[in-house]
């Protein structure tokens, strides 16, 4: 639990473990909603029961509605918003949740392991080199990292690329190969475009034709998600 640059807070909703830092601060992360107050809700919003002594109110942890006991019964970890413990949420959170639990444990770890790509960019003006991308510790950027033995000079062999930052990626394509119904369809390649200060930039990451294409188009994948997943949230903000 004591992870570096981490800290316990406490909120009503229970104890969370939040960045020290807010430029550590994972864009995936979701803010606290704020709570209906009891005296604003006087019926379930899912059930429409009426509350009484014996049938109380429960706040949903991330929608910070108001239901009824039955109506918000579900414990499930809550990573986006930091929570230690599982947390109280009404049906519909739940569902949402246990979807982004899953990227969370498969998708965002692979993001965070890394994949070899050849790679296509502004900075590198169209010329192809293989790269190591991976997802920072905090998610909020990728890092490419080219390493080019350079035996004449016995230089450090390691270049890292310009960083993009996740929440500057406007778009994701991904590039198909095999038409052929009878062929099974491959990833190709992905193409992101990103605001890169004031300008527009794009880079290719071609996925490799050798043993590290299924991780690499695994990787893809999920950098798919993610993106995805960061434009609802911009779409529609808790709150
Ligand atoms: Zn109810
Ligand atoms: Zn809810």
């Amino acid at each position: 639990m004591a992870d570096a640059g981490k800290k316990l807070v406490r909120s009503k909703s229970g104890l969370r473990m939040v960045s020290v830092e807010d430029k550590d601060t994972s864009p995936f992360q979701l803010d606290e909603p704020p709570w209906i107050p009891d005296n604003q809700c006087l019926t379930c919003a899912k059930c429409s029961s009426k509350y009484d002594i014996v049938k109380r109110r429960h706040h949903c942890r991330r929608c910070g509605k108001c239901f009824c006991g039955q109506c918000c019964s579900s414990k499930v970890p809550l990573p986006r918003m930091n929570f230690v413990d599982p947390v109280r949420l009404c049906e519909e959170c739940a569902i949402v949740t246990k979807k982004e639990n899953e990227f969370y444990d498969k998708q965002l770890k692979l993001l965070g392991n890394g994949s070899t790509f050849m790679m296509k960019s502004n900075e590198l003006e169209n010329e192809k080199t293989e790269v190591f991308c991976h997802l920072t510790g905090n998610h909020r950027s990728l890092l490419f990292i080219e390493e080019k033995p350079d035996k004449e000079n016995n230089k450090p062999s390691k270049w890292i690329h310009d960083p993009v930052n996740l929440t500057s990626i406007e778009d994701v394509k991904l590039q198909m190969a095999g038409n052929d119904p009878s062929q099974r369809t491959i990833v190709t390649s992905m193409t992101i475009k990103y605001k890169y200060i004031d300008e527009m930039r794009e880079l290719v990451l071609l996925v490799p034709d050798d043993s590290h294409r299924r991780p690499s188009t695994a990787w893809i994948a999920a950098m798919q998600k993610a993106v995805k997943m960061l434009q609802s949230t911009r779409d529609s903000p808790v709150s």
